[in-house]
Protein backbone atom coordinates (compact mmCIF):
# COMPACT_ATOMS: atom_id res chain seq x y z
CA UNK A 1 0.00 0.00 0.00
CA UNK A 2 1.12 3.44 -1.01
CA UNK A 3 1.35 6.93 0.77
CA UNK A 4 -1.90 7.74 -0.63
CA UNK A 5 -3.63 4.25 -0.37
CA UNK A 6 -2.69 4.24 3.30
CA UNK A 7 -4.72 7.82 3.61
CA UNK A 8 -7.56 6.96 1.71
CA UNK A 9 -7.95 3.60 3.94
CA UNK A 10 -7.36 5.94 7.11
CA UNK A 11 -9.58 8.83 5.90
CA UNK A 12 -12.87 6.05 4.85
CA UNK A 13 -11.93 4.31 8.46
CA UNK A 14 -12.37 7.48 10.60
CA UNK A 15 -15.79 8.76 8.47
CA UNK A 16 -17.47 5.87 8.70
CA UNK A 17 -16.40 5.95 12.53
CA UNK A 18 -17.51 9.40 12.49
CA UNK A 19 -20.61 9.53 10.05
CA UNK A 20 -23.92 11.16 11.05
CA UNK A 21 -26.01 8.89 8.15
CA UNK A 22 -29.00 7.63 10.26
CA UNK A 23 -28.65 5.28 7.05
CA UNK A 24 -25.65 3.50 9.03
CA UNK A 25 -28.30 1.61 11.37
CA UNK A 26 -29.98 -0.30 8.67
CA UNK A 27 -27.12 -1.13 6.28
CA UNK A 28 -24.92 -4.13 6.80
CA UNK A 29 -21.55 -2.05 6.18
CA UNK A 30 -20.56 1.21 4.59
CA UNK A 31 -19.43 0.90 1.01
CA UNK A 32 -16.69 3.87 0.88
CA UNK A 33 -15.58 3.35 -2.35
CA UNK A 34 -12.95 1.53 -4.47
CA UNK A 35 -10.15 2.07 -6.81
CA UNK A 36 -7.06 3.85 -6.97
CA UNK A 37 -6.03 6.67 -4.41
CA UNK A 38 -4.19 8.20 -7.39
CA UNK A 39 -7.10 8.09 -9.76
CA UNK A 40 -7.28 10.67 -13.00
CA UNK A 41 -11.34 9.70 -13.26
CA UNK A 42 -13.39 9.39 -10.23
CA UNK A 43 -17.63 7.99 -11.16
CA UNK A 44 -19.74 8.92 -8.12
CA UNK A 45 -23.43 7.35 -8.30
CA UNK A 46 -25.98 7.54 -6.06
CA UNK A 47 -25.62 4.94 -3.38
CA UNK A 48 -24.79 0.97 -2.35
CA UNK A 49 -27.75 -1.30 -3.84
CA UNK A 50 -28.18 -4.58 -2.11
CA UNK A 51 -25.18 -6.56 -3.41
CA UNK A 52 -22.79 -3.62 -2.48
CA UNK A 53 -24.23 -3.26 1.04
CA UNK A 54 -23.39 -7.17 1.13
CA UNK A 55 -20.07 -6.77 0.14
CA UNK A 56 -18.95 -3.12 0.59
CA UNK A 57 -17.81 -3.02 -2.62
CA UNK A 58 -19.61 0.15 -5.24
CA UNK A 59 -20.95 -1.09 -8.66
CA UNK A 60 -20.76 -4.94 -8.24
CA UNK A 61 -24.49 -5.89 -9.25
CA UNK A 62 -26.10 -5.66 -12.70
CA UNK A 63 -25.35 -2.30 -13.04
CA UNK A 64 -21.86 -2.16 -11.93
CA UNK A 65 -21.38 -5.49 -14.65
CA UNK A 66 -22.57 -2.85 -17.35
CA UNK A 67 -20.20 -0.49 -15.79
CA UNK A 68 -17.51 -2.37 -15.60
CA UNK A 69 -18.11 -3.89 -19.75
CA UNK A 70 -18.41 0.15 -20.29
CA UNK A 71 -15.19 0.91 -19.09
CA UNK A 72 -13.60 -2.44 -20.86
CA UNK A 73 -14.76 -0.58 -24.43
CA UNK A 74 -12.55 2.56 -23.46
CA UNK A 75 -9.58 0.28 -22.38
CA UNK A 76 -9.43 1.42 -18.55
CA UNK A 77 -9.53 -1.13 -15.79
CA UNK A 78 -11.53 -0.49 -12.74
CA UNK A 79 -8.63 -0.25 -10.45
CA UNK A 80 -7.40 2.57 -12.15
CA UNK A 81 -10.39 5.20 -11.46
CA UNK A 82 -11.93 5.48 -8.26
CA UNK A 83 -16.01 4.58 -7.79
CA UNK A 84 -17.88 5.79 -4.89
CA UNK A 85 -21.51 7.28 -4.56
CA UNK A 86 -22.62 10.31 -2.88
CA UNK A 87 -24.05 7.77 0.13
CA UNK A 88 -22.04 5.73 1.64
CA UNK A 89 -25.00 3.19 3.24
CA UNK A 90 -26.87 1.33 1.61
CA UNK A 91 -30.97 3.43 1.83
CA UNK A 92 -33.59 0.62 2.64
CA UNK A 93 -35.46 -1.11 -0.33
CA UNK A 94 -33.23 0.75 -2.16
CA UNK A 95 -35.20 3.65 -2.15
CA UNK A 96 -34.08 7.48 -3.30
CA UNK A 97 -31.34 8.74 -0.57
CA UNK A 98 -33.19 11.59 1.26
CA UNK A 99 -31.65 14.78 1.17
CA UNK A 100 -30.51 14.81 5.17
CA UNK A 101 -28.56 11.39 4.06
CA UNK A 102 -26.76 12.60 1.12
CA UNK A 103 -26.18 15.88 3.54
CA UNK A 104 -24.71 13.86 6.29
CA UNK A 105 -22.37 11.69 3.56
CA UNK A 106 -21.28 15.10 1.97
CA UNK A 107 -18.18 15.79 4.07
CA UNK A 108 -16.97 12.07 3.11
CA UNK A 109 -17.16 12.49 -0.55
CA UNK A 110 -15.47 15.94 -0.47
CA UNK A 111 -12.54 14.87 1.58
CA UNK A 112 -12.05 11.71 -0.81
CA UNK A 113 -11.86 13.84 -3.93
CA UNK A 114 -9.57 16.59 -1.93
CA UNK A 115 -7.31 13.69 -1.03
CA UNK A 116 -7.46 11.71 -4.64
CA UNK A 117 -7.64 15.22 -6.83
CA UNK A 118 -9.07 13.25 -9.96
CA UNK A 119 -8.85 14.87 -12.84
CA UNK A 120 -12.24 14.68 -14.27
CA UNK A 121 -15.43 13.65 -11.84
CA UNK A 122 -17.91 11.74 -13.39
CA UNK A 123 -21.47 11.53 -12.49
CA UNK A 124 -23.67 8.47 -12.98
CA UNK A 125 -27.03 9.81 -12.93
CA UNK A 126 -29.56 12.54 -11.44
CA UNK A 127 -28.74 12.17 -8.25
CA UNK A 128 -24.94 12.61 -8.41
CA UNK A 129 -25.40 15.66 -10.53
CA UNK A 130 -27.78 17.03 -9.10
CA UNK A 131 -25.58 16.64 -5.75
CA UNK A 132 -23.20 18.70 -7.14
CA UNK A 133 -25.20 21.25 -9.74
CA UNK A 134 -28.81 21.38 -8.56
CA UNK A 135 -29.92 23.63 -11.43
CA UNK A 136 -28.39 20.63 -14.06
CA UNK A 137 -30.68 18.50 -15.83
CA UNK A 138 -29.14 15.26 -17.02
CA UNK A 139 -31.06 15.11 -19.87
CA UNK A 140 -29.35 18.49 -21.28
CA UNK A 141 -25.62 18.21 -20.03
CA UNK A 142 -25.24 14.91 -20.74
CA UNK A 143 -22.33 13.70 -22.74
CA UNK A 144 -20.41 17.04 -22.30
CA UNK A 145 -17.24 18.31 -20.49
CA UNK A 146 -18.78 20.48 -17.81
CA UNK A 147 -16.17 23.02 -16.54
CA UNK A 148 -17.54 24.54 -13.28
CA UNK A 149 -16.65 25.52 -9.90
CA UNK A 150 -17.52 23.62 -6.95
CA UNK A 151 -17.24 25.20 -3.53
CA UNK A 152 -13.14 25.07 -2.09
CA UNK A 153 -12.86 21.30 -4.53
CA UNK A 154 -9.84 21.99 -7.07
CA UNK A 155 -11.47 19.46 -9.49
CA UNK A 156 -13.50 21.77 -12.18
CA UNK A 157 -13.99 19.24 -14.76
CA UNK A 158 -16.88 17.22 -14.57
CA UNK A 159 -19.06 14.84 -16.89
CA UNK A 160 -22.50 13.73 -16.48
CA UNK A 161 -23.79 10.57 -17.91
CA UNK A 162 -27.29 8.56 -17.62
CA UNK A 163 -27.24 6.18 -14.58
CA UNK A 164 -26.22 2.65 -15.83
CA UNK A 165 -28.93 0.83 -13.81
CA UNK A 166 -31.75 3.22 -16.17
CA UNK A 167 -30.00 2.42 -19.28
CA UNK A 168 -29.59 -1.23 -18.57
CA UNK A 169 -32.89 -2.23 -20.09
CA UNK A 170 -34.00 0.81 -21.97
CA UNK A 171 -32.60 0.82 -25.93
CA UNK A 172 -31.97 4.42 -26.17
CA UNK A 173 -30.65 5.42 -23.52
CA UNK A 174 -28.55 2.32 -23.31
CA UNK A 175 -26.78 3.83 -26.37
CA UNK A 176 -26.65 7.23 -25.62
CA UNK A 177 -25.09 6.34 -22.43
CA UNK A 178 -22.42 4.12 -24.35
CA UNK A 179 -21.38 7.30 -26.96
CA UNK A 180 -21.32 9.75 -23.75
CA UNK A 181 -19.07 6.83 -22.12
CA UNK A 182 -16.79 6.55 -25.21
CA UNK A 183 -15.81 10.57 -25.12
CA UNK A 184 -14.09 9.76 -22.32
CA UNK A 185 -10.86 9.20 -22.84
CA UNK A 186 -10.76 11.61 -25.67
CA UNK A 187 -11.94 14.68 -23.01
CA UNK A 188 -9.49 13.32 -20.28
CA UNK A 189 -6.52 13.75 -22.98
CA UNK A 190 -7.72 17.08 -23.90
CA UNK A 191 -7.78 17.90 -19.80
CA UNK A 192 -4.42 16.36 -19.10
CA UNK A 193 -3.16 19.01 -22.22
CA UNK A 194 -4.38 21.71 -19.63
CA UNK A 195 -3.11 20.01 -16.11
CA UNK A 196 0.18 19.36 -15.37
CA UNK A 197 1.00 15.97 -14.76
CA UNK A 198 0.62 13.97 -11.14
CA UNK A 199 3.76 12.41 -9.94
CA UNK A 200 2.39 9.03 -10.39
CA UNK A 201 1.51 8.02 -13.74
CA UNK A 202 -1.10 5.40 -14.37
CA UNK A 203 -1.37 2.25 -16.48
CA UNK A 204 -3.64 2.23 -19.91
CA UNK A 205 -3.02 6.00 -20.84
N1 LIG B 1 -26.05 2.01 -7.99
C1 LIG B 1 -25.35 3.04 -7.45
O1 LIG B 1 -25.67 4.21 -7.66
N2 LIG B 1 -24.30 2.75 -6.74
C2 LIG B 1 -23.89 1.51 -6.51
O2 LIG B 1 -22.88 1.33 -5.83
C3 LIG B 1 -24.63 0.47 -7.09
C4 LIG B 1 -25.70 0.73 -7.83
Amino acid sequence: MDKKEKLLDELNKKCDEICKCALRHSATQSVPGEGSADADIMFIGEAPGRNEDIHGKPFIGAAGKFLDEMLETIKISREDVFITNIVKYRPPNNRDPLPKEVEDCRPWLEKQIKLIEPKLIVFLGRHALNRFFPDEQISKVHGELLKKKFKNISVSNFFALYHPAAALYNGSLRETLLDDFRKIPKILKMIKKEIPEKSKTIKNK
